[in-house]
């Protein structure tokens, strides 16, 4: 039986025995087996859990602190296993996956430093003596998806076990072994029994055991805007905080006074990471009509020369897509583009890479763009760059916050007056001025509108773990 399920301390399985493969994307060779846990092996990862609470919570924060950077430590010592566990199960070229364990270490250096300037405060009110404490939430749920395995566990593991509170978490059905992969190395660093628990399986199961147990007092999910809503309905019942990280759609503007060069550079950058699987890389380039011919001929070549391959193969680019599903709504966005009168510069179809798996989608460069097509209104989770021109910035700005989502934005130029007008004009969480990687630990990430609310990264992923408590005290001298 596969034992890779973590409640209470134990490597356990599911009830059953049940279990499921993990396939390499690239190769689909089977790469592992993990428990098709349910309803109510995640209800006693919830009773592990809230066991566990009181004992963490009450543990001073340098202790957690501790704890936290042991288990940074171990993300030095075990990146370039943790990468290529990453690599096979995801697909990611090597260096993006070891730049994924950085960036997912990074999250727990962070959180350990910033949870020991936690102080409660002291707002002054005639006649009273008022503190305002913070404790933790209690248990936690996080619910994440396939693209950044690890980091965006650590995302939701960092704060949460920073601030006192114990989880239990839920991996995707395609990446559990990197998360598993974790979880252990958390458990070699001094988690203590039941502060972390992880279950795999049915996730309509598990993601309902958890919204209707009272003792789960916190959700942190990543992943659909379908999934997000349906969290939030189910969350009704027991009045849960959320933590919501659904769809983006990122605009890239590219304004006239920007060189061509860089702006290319910036969208390779932003675009290609993870073969265009990011929910904050561009979806729509809205370009300078002054630009827009040197550009998309620029950004065609470029994309054009990109390597698909296996990510454990020296110099490539680009892995496969995660699932047969997720090459099929590719295709699906660019044949829809096509039909309503896009024009492919570079790609627009499927890659053929000898000896693997039919889930490489070419670098695509498509211009003639309109409002009306599924790329310029839905995420299409792919290399798949549709471009249009505009003439002025409020044109720009009209067609950039023409979206449901708001996650990130990106912007190229130089014009200062312009840069400081973007944190009011662009409905966007996170915006990108000339810098292709706008998240970082130790700043808020997350959106508005469709992509959701709460903030991950430095104190303010750490406040979404915590509440505040309001002690009024009238003291006795003054009654
Ligand atoms: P994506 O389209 O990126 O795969 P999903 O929202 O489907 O995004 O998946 C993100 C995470 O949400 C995964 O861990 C998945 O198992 C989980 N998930 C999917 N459906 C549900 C559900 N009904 N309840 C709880 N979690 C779910």
């Amino acid at each position: 039986m596969t034992e890779t399920n973590l409640i209470d301390g134990r490597w356990v399985g599911a009830d059953s025995g049940a279990s499921f493969e993990i396939r390499d994307p690239a190769t689909d060779r089977v790469v592992g087996r993990v428990p098709n846990a349910g309803a109510e092996e995640a209800r006693r990862a919830v009773d592990a859990a809230f066991g566990a609470f009181s004992a963490w919570a009450a543990r001073p924060a340098v202790e957690r602190a501790e704890v936290l950077d042991a288990l940074a430590a171990r993300l030095i010592s075990d990146r370039d296993e943790l990468a290529a566990l990453l690599t096979e199960e995801q697909g990611k070229p090597l260096s993006e996956a070891r730049a994924e364990i950085d960036y997912a270490r990074s999250f727990f250096e962070v959180s350990a430093r910033t949870c020991l300037s936690i102080r409660d405060e002291s707002p002054s009110v005639p006649g009273k003596k008022v503190r305002v404490h913070r404790r933790p939430v209690g248990v936690a749920a996080a619910i994440t998806p396939w693209n950044f395995p690890i980091a965006m566990l650590a995302k939701k593991m960092a704060p949460a076990m920073a601030v006192g509170c114990t989880q239990v978490l839920k991996p995707a059905e395609q990446t559990p072994l990197s998360a598993i992969a974790l979880l252990e190395r958390a458990m070699d660093s001094g988690v203590p029994s039941g502060v972390l628990n992880l279950v795999t399986g049915d996730p309509s199961a598990i993601g309902a055991a958890w919204l209707q147990d009272s003792r789960v007092r916190k959700f942190s999910f990543t992943g659909s805007t379908e999934v997000g809503r349906l969290l939030m309905q189910g969350a009704a019942t027991n009045l849960q905080r959320l933590s919501l990280e659904l769809g983006g759609h990122a605009p890239m503007i590219v304004f006239e006074d920007a060189s061509v060069e860089r702006a290319v550079d910036i969208a390779m950058a932003a675009k290609y990471r993870n073969g265009g699987q990011t929910c904050i890389c561009p979806n729509r380039f809205l370009i300078h009509g002054d630009l827009h011919d040197r550009f998309v001929s620029r950004l065609a070549s470029r994309s054009a020369g990109l390597v698909s391959g296996r990510g454990d193969r020296p110099g490539v680019d680009l892995g496969p897509m995660i699932d047969d599903a997720a090459i099929s709504k590719v295709e699906s966005h660019v044949a829809d583009a096509i039909d309503r009168g896009a024009e492919v510069v570079t790609g627009g179809d499927r890659r053929r890479v000898e000896g693997l798996a039919d889930r490489f989608f070419a670098p695509t460069v498509l211009t003639e763009c309109t409002s009306g097509m599924r790329c310029w209104t839905e995420e299409t989770c792919g290399p798949v760059c549709p471009i249009r021109r505009f003439e002025d910035e409020d044109e720009a700005m009209a067609m950039a916050n023409d979206s449901v989502f708001g996650l990130a934005s990106y912007v190229v130029t130089d014009d200062q007056e312009r840069i400081r007008r973007l944190g009011d004009e662009l409905h966007t969480g996170i915006i990108g001025v000339n810098d292709p990687g706008p998240a970082v630990a130790s700043v808020p990430f997350g959106g508005v509108k469709h992509s959701g609310f709460g903030r991950e990264g430095g104190r303010w992923g750490l406040e979404e773990y915590l509440e505040l408590v309001t002690v009024s005290t009238i003291e006795p001298t003054s009654v």
